[in-house]
């Protein structure tokens, strides 16, 4: 019996939902596992349950599962504890993996985003910033392995269910896992001519397709919809129900792919490959609107996304 503990940091909740998304299968996973603590669906308080301890307190456990990133002294401390107390780390999407959608904050000082969040926002009323009893935010959002030691990435916002009950299989057997070093496009059906010859066309503009015939949809970078697929992770739409097609998952539903599974390989640099793979087909990079924070959507930890000076940014 493998015991399990699973934190929630800077997160949505929705790798939480993945992980029920496992369904039956995660009841048959069950009588191999013993959850000692998941704050999503257990009570377990930090410091006793009355508040009696003084020391923050997460039981031991064989593998410890932590989605989110970390924007606070708080959570900063609870993967901490986490660290410590299992023997097996595993970060869960991609905002454990690389900061995720909440790390684009990195692109603003702190005191910069207090200051538009309280003060400067046309709909707040302006007032002072709360501290009492609250956590202090870290100088910017961290991925989970940035600030302790993680021996698995599960990336994806979130995770394919597939990938949890593989991963977790692995770990239960004793046995390593690891990602495929292919990209989205490796697993896309569409059709591909290697060039464009259409402008850029503006976010959330429709494809051209052909419902459910993928392999007559033209590449949607071809089509001037910009699509991340080449500088990303495979991986989403590794099949979990029976008779599913492996097809990414945002391709699936004619959407082009937004990165969430990440860079394909540990220190790639998807914004310049991105960059190379657009002009390879003949579109101009530089045209994309919000460059920096379009191809560093969900990868802004890590020292991706910093601050430029106000001029610059202007
Ligand atoms: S990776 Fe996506 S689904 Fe998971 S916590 Fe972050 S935003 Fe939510
Ligand atoms: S760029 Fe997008 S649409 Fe084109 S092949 Fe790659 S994943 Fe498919
Ligand atoms: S296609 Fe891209 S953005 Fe969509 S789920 Fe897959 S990796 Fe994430």
């Amino acid at each position: 019996m493998a015991k399990v503990a699973e934190e929630w940091l800077n997160i949505c909740g929705g790798c939480e939902i993945s992980i029920l998304d496992l369904g039956e299968t995660l009841l048959d996973l069950l009588p191999s596992l013993e959850f000692v603590h998941m704050p999503v669906l257990m009570d377990h308080k930090y410091f006793g349950q009355t508040g009696e301890k003084t020391e923050l307190e997460i039981p031991e456990a064989d593998v410890g599962l932590i989605s989110g990133g970390i924007r606070n002294e708080k959570e900063k401390h609870v993967a901490e504890e986490m660290r410590k107390k299992c023997k097996t780390l595993v970060a869960l999407g991609s905002c454990a993996c690389f900061g995720g959608i909440p790390a684009l904050a990195n692109m603003y000082p702190k005191e910069e985003l207090l200051e538009t969040v309280y003060r400067d926002s046309k709909t707040t009323e302006s007032n002072g910033i709360p501290s009492q009893d609250l956590p202090a935010l870290t100088d910017k959002v961290y991925a989970v392995d940035e600030v302790v030691k993680v021996d698995v990435h599960l990336p994806g916002c979130p995770m394919n269910p597939a990938t949890i009950l593989e991963a977790l299989t692995c770990l239960l057997e004793g046995k390593p896992f690891e990602l495929p070093e292919r990209s989205v496009c490796d697993d896309c059906p569409t059709k591909r001519e290697e060039k464009s010859d259409v402008a850029l066309k503006r976010p959330l503009q429709d494809a051209e397709f052909v419902p459910g015939e993928y392999d007559k949809m033209r590449c949607l970078n071809e089509q001037g919809i910009l699509c991340l697929g080449p500088v990303t992770r495979s991986g989403c739409g590794k099949p979990y129900l029976e008779g599913e097609e492996n097809v990414p998952r945002c391709i699936k539903g004619y959407m082009p792919c937004r990165g969430c599974f990440g860079p394909i390989r540990k220190g790639a640099n998807p914004q310049v490959e991105m960059m190379s793979a657009l002009s390879s087909i003949g579109l101009d990079a530089k045209l994309i609107e919000d460059r920096r924070a379009f191809l560093n959507r969900y990868i802004g930890g890590q020292n991706r996304l910093r601050p430029l000076p106000p001029k610059v940014r202007r």
